[in-house]
């Protein structure tokens, strides 16, 4: 309560005395009302409006203002029932006009009803809080989860589901005069590099062989995924044939040039891949299947030339189908 007047706060102590919980507290210095009530969080403001040196209705507006007391229910306690002044206060910010003295039981009937509705506001606003908390950590872990659902454990690209969405994804949105790309590839005599050198190793060699295939693939729309065990799978949309061979040779070369020693190798002192490229334009007529069939077929021919090399398919990929 906020009243420079000792009598009055005396009378209103009293009329609450019976009441166990209710704890009163009162500030007999307008000037100091603000920072009293930061200090001591009331939930309800009892204040007079006559006083000397500080305007009522100007403390009123100062309890608005400030973010500690903006929403705490404020009664004026005015001396007489007076329409202006009372729509002057209520324009200010209070939330109830009592005429002093007021009756007991109406004025604990205000005091219980406004600190209930403010003790209720805050309980709502903090599971308010709580519940955005927790739906953006949800958010957050859902998207891990998806993150980790479309990665290959071993190597840390994109996995074989995420490459079968992501082809599919990509059919669709090509455009009748659009070219998609595949090339599929595969270690070669890689079964020989575990036996020489062990699984540990081998699984070093796959991780190496990831990392440099995807730092020659930049473009956001293009995708390097682990297709199988010892074998990877580059998506590449809005790419002619002439393009994906360059990509692919590069690639080639690029393995090649890491230098991991393959003794076991009948084509290279180094581990090195086979690449099989193949073109389309997509087409509902045909299925992402077959795209990937003939990518399969041009990486058996690199196979059976000699391997470490590329191979295109070069009959058209609708004929796979037929
Ligand atoms: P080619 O040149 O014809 O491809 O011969 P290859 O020996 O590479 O082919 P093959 O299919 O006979 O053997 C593939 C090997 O790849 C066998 C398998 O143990 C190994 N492999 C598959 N996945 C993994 C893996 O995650 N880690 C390791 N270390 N080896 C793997
Ligand atoms: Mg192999
Ligand atoms: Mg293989």
């Amino acid at each position: 309560m906020v009243d420079d007047q000792l009598m009055i706060i005396e009378a209103v102590r009293r009329l609450l005395a019976d009441e166990r919980d209710i704890f009163f507290l009162y500030c007999l210095n307008p000037v100091t009302a603000v920072s009293t009530a930061i200090e001591s969080r009331p939930t309800i403001i009892l204040q007079d409006l006559v006083m000397p040196g500080v305007d009522g209705l100007d403390l009123v507006r100062r309890f608005r203002e400030n973010s500690a007391t903006e929403h705490t229910p404020i009664v004026v306690l005015s001396t007489r029932e007076d329409p202006k002044v009372k729509g002057e206060a209520f324009a200010a910010g209070a939330n109830d006009y009592l005429v002093k003295l007021p009756d007991k039981i109406e004025l604990v009937a205000r005091i219980r009803y406004h600190s209930k509705a403010y003790l209720n506001q805050l309980q709502r606003d903090e599971a308010y809080r709580a519940l955005q908390l927790s739906q953006r950590q949800l958010a957050e872990a859902n998207w891990a989860l998806q993150c980790l659902a479309a990665q290959d454990g071993l190597t840390g690209i994109a996995n074989r589901r995420f490459f079968d969405n992501f082809l599919e994804l990509a059919w669709k949105r090509a455009s009748e005069a659009d070219r998609l790309s595949l090339i599929l590839l595969d270690i070669d005599y890689f079964k020989a590099f575990n036996d020489t050198y062990g699984h540990q190793r081998g699984d070093e060699c796959l991780k190496q062989i990831a990392t440099a295939l995807s730092s020659l693939v930049n473009q956001p729309t293009n995708l390097v995924a682990r297709y199988g065990g010892e074998e990877f799978a580059v998506v590449l949309p809005d790419t002619s044939t002439s393009e994906a061979l360059y990509i692919a040779e590069t690639m080639r070369a690029k393995v090649e040039s890491l230098g991991i020693g393959h003794s076991g190798s009948k084509s290279s002192p180094w581990a090195t891949i086979s690449l099989g490229v193949a073109t389309i334009t997509p087409s509902s007529k045909i299925s992402p299947a077959a795209l990937i069939a003939a990518a399969d077929q041009g990486l058996y021919r690199a196979k059976r030339s000699g391997r470490n090399q590329v191979a295109l398919f070069e009959e058209t990929v609708e004929s796979i189908e037929r």
